[in-house]
């Protein structure tokens, strides 16, 4: 079973993991799947109400080349490793592939769109482009956890 828990302080959050060790990566990877969904459809909820918009569905993936997209029939696809990112990265991912329901392009005025539903664009653009390859090294393998989750683990 996999839950999180906080420290008896209160301070750090906890994963606790209790199977065979053969088997901690896929619980792990299989949590933080579960997590990332839930994250990215409360993000696109709270971004599809400012528009009077709905996503037809969101579905989180194991994508390498893309964070997210969003099909003509109104699908969100996401990356599952931007559970990873801080908060206000996942966020503006969500409201990039919402405007996106508007603009099927990256013109002007779905940048306009974007940075209204996500003033924090160019700082989260920013930080992908500086730490988003890092994200895809996680879970690339059964066998790999990212190192500071790996410490969390007990
Ligand atoms: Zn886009």
């Amino acid at each position: 079973m996999v839950d999180d828990h906080n420290d008896e302080d209160g301070a750090s959050p906890v994963l606790r993991v209790s199977c065979g060790a053969e088997y901690v990566p896929r619980r792990i990877s299989d949590f933080l799947k579960r997590e990332a969904k839930q994250d990215l459809e409360t993000a696109v909820r709270h971004h599809t109400k400012q528009l009077g918009y709905a996503a037809r569905r969101v579905t989180v993936r194991d994508t390498t080349s893309r964070w997210g997209s969003c099909s003509a029939s109104g699908s969100l696809n996401f990356s599952w490793r931007l559970v990873m990112s801080p908060p206000f990265v996942l966020d503006y991912l969500a409201a990039h592939e919402v405007a996106h329901l508007v603009h099927m392009n990256h013109s002007e005025k779905f940048w306009e769109l974007t940075r209204e539903l996500a003033p924090q664009t160019d700082r989260a653009e920013t930080w992908l482009k500086a730490h988003g390859t890092g994200l895809h090294r996680f879970g690339a393998e059964p066998n790999v956890v990212a190192p500071s989750l790996r410490t969390k683990v007990r």
